[in-house]
């Protein structure tokens, strides 16, 4: 019997999923066995789920066989990567779990500049490697994320302005799709499939593997200048105008945060150079000299320093978490007024408001070269409720519904892929998908017509009409 999206769950047979272990190289957990109850926890500890079975896939046959199953026995599925989805969609109630954390083999080529990279591989993981022949690729800002998870949605970091994001250094990836098959694709072999893996977010295969384009990336300027929240509305109209006279290298994000050794809300500017240092405190300055700050913490740093800088808290694993984004190509007075006013009003100590700054290459792509279609400047506005006590859950929440409807208005009804909530509606995530949607549903429809892959800000399959009938 299935189990259903409703979450009734019907019994998973015993014998077919003890069949499914014998058929597999890595170990399948169920509740009974050791290691279950650690494998089925994600990033997000408001998220506690029990899956029938974790299948910890040892190589992409592991995957298909386990991919096929899925679909066979109508099992929900849940990829898992680094298990950092904020909605955990990693994880499941009563279906199978795809546990790619067993791949996670490395290879760079330092002379060709690429690097292959296992589905479940971090981007700790992957920074540390390619930082030993001097070279990175655009990779998120916290490195425990997984590198499939947050690749497939886009990737946003670091390094965006000048090398674009994750995606656009995507040059082939293994993929199973929904009818088992392992496809290697490209911009040659299945471009389709290709284009919309980059940007589409899991909704069309669990990836394996993937190859990189990768660039020599010396030591880095990093750090932040710290200003006391009574200058935070100040603080965030210089930033505003300053961001737009950012060259590529430079990248320029803000967080509203609570200072950890003070205790006391903050507004920070957290500020990147990559290229010639000299030329980064040239770039720089301004917004390092503004205020004064409290504290200027920029300096220059491996770029794996950098990689790292926003880890404590929002890299631990298990705290609860409750997070809304939106994004805005302004930073209205509106919006500015209504998120200082949710750090004054902080519920708890580790939440955060984060703005990234989207622009140089990763904005100069066309909307239509990958599925990623949100190719302006902009920023990506993330306000992060992050709390440890499991009863207090609803105190959190409210601060961060309440603030959100504030803000909310001030922004644009789309959002960063891999940063939906379950809770964002319908047209929000079809509007993030943006001018590539109708083209992303017919794929999805040749790809994964029965949406086997729909633990995800979903795409639904669309059949391509008739010629001659109206649509
Ligand atoms: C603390 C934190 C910081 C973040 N910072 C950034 C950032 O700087 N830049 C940015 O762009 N994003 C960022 N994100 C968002 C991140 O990109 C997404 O949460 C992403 O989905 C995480 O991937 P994962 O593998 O860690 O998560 P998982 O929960 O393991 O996977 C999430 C989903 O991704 C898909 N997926 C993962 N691996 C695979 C695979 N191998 N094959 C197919 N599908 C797969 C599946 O749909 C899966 O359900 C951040 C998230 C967190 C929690």
């Amino acid at each position: 019997m299935a189990i259903t999206d409703t979450g009734r769950p019907g019994p998973v047979r015993d014998g077919a999923l003890t069949a499914l272990a014998a058929d597999l190289q890595g170990p399948l957990l169920r509740p009974r066995d050791d290691g279950y109850d650690a494998a089925r926890q994600v990033w997000n500890g408001n998220v506690d789920r029990r899956p029938a079975a974790i299948a910890r896939c040892r190589d992409a046959t592991d995957v298909q066989r386990a991919v096929r199953f899925a679909r066979d026995e109508g099992l929900l599925l849940s990829v898992r990567g680094g298990g950092h989805s904020a909605p955990g969609y990693g994880t499941n109630d009563g279906g199978l779990v795809v546990d790619l954390s067993l791949l996670e083999e490395i290879t760079v080529d330092a002379g060709a500049r690429t690097a292959q990279v296992g589905g479940g591989v971090l981007w700790r993981e992957l920074d540390e490697r390619t930082q030993q022949a001097g070279l990175a690729t655009t990779g998120g800002t916290v490195s425990s994320t997984g590198v499939a998870g947050l690749t497939l949605g886009g990737g946003l970091g670091w390094l965006m302005g000048t090398h674009g994001l994750s995606v656009d250094n995507l040059l082939s990836a293994e993929v199973v799709t929904a009818d088992g098959e392992l496809r290697t694709v490209d911009a040659e072999n299945e471009p389709d499939l290709f284009w919309a893996l980059r940007g589409g977010g899991g909704n069309f295969g669990v990836v394996p593997s993937l190859r990189f384009r990768l660039h020599p990336v010396p030591e880095v300027l990093g750090g932040m200048v710290v200003h006391p929240l009574d200058r935070a509305g100040e603080v965030l109209r210089f930033y505003r105008d300053f961001c737009p006279t950012l060259p590529d290298e430079a990248e320029a994000y803000c967080a509203l945060l609570t200072d950890p050794q003070a205790g006391v809300p903050v507004i920070a500017m957290l500020l990147g150079y990559n290229g010639p240092l000299d030329e980064g405190e040239r770039v720089l300055r301004p917004a390092r000299e503004f205020g004064p700050p409290l504290a200027d913490l920029v300096a220059p740093m491996p770029y794996v320093a950098r990689q790292s800088m926003l880890d404590q808290p929002n890299g631990v694993h298990g705290l609860h978490r409750y997070w809304r984004s939106a994004f805005t190509e302004q930073l209205d007075d509106g919006l500015i007024d209504a998120v200082v006013a949710a750090a004054a009003d902080f519920s708890s100590p580790l939440s955060g408001i984060l703005f990234f700054h989207v622009h140089g290459a990763a904005a100069r792509v066309p909307a239509g070269d990958t599925a990623f279609a949100a190719r302006r400047v902009q920023w990506d506005v993330d306000v992060i409720a992050q709390w440890t006590e499991a009863g207090e859950s609803g105190r959190h929440t409210d601060w961060l519904r309440s603030h959100w409807a504030a803000a909310e208005p001030h922004m644009e009804g789309s959002g960063y892929v891999n940063h939906l909530a379950t809770d964002d509606p319908p047209e929000k995530v079809r509007a993030s998908f943006g001018t590539n949607l109708d083209r992303l549903r017919l794929l999805k429809a040749r790809y994964d017509p029965g949406n086997l892959f729909r633990l995800n800000p979903n795409i639904t399959p669309v059949a391509p009409q008739p010629r001659g009938s109206s649509a």
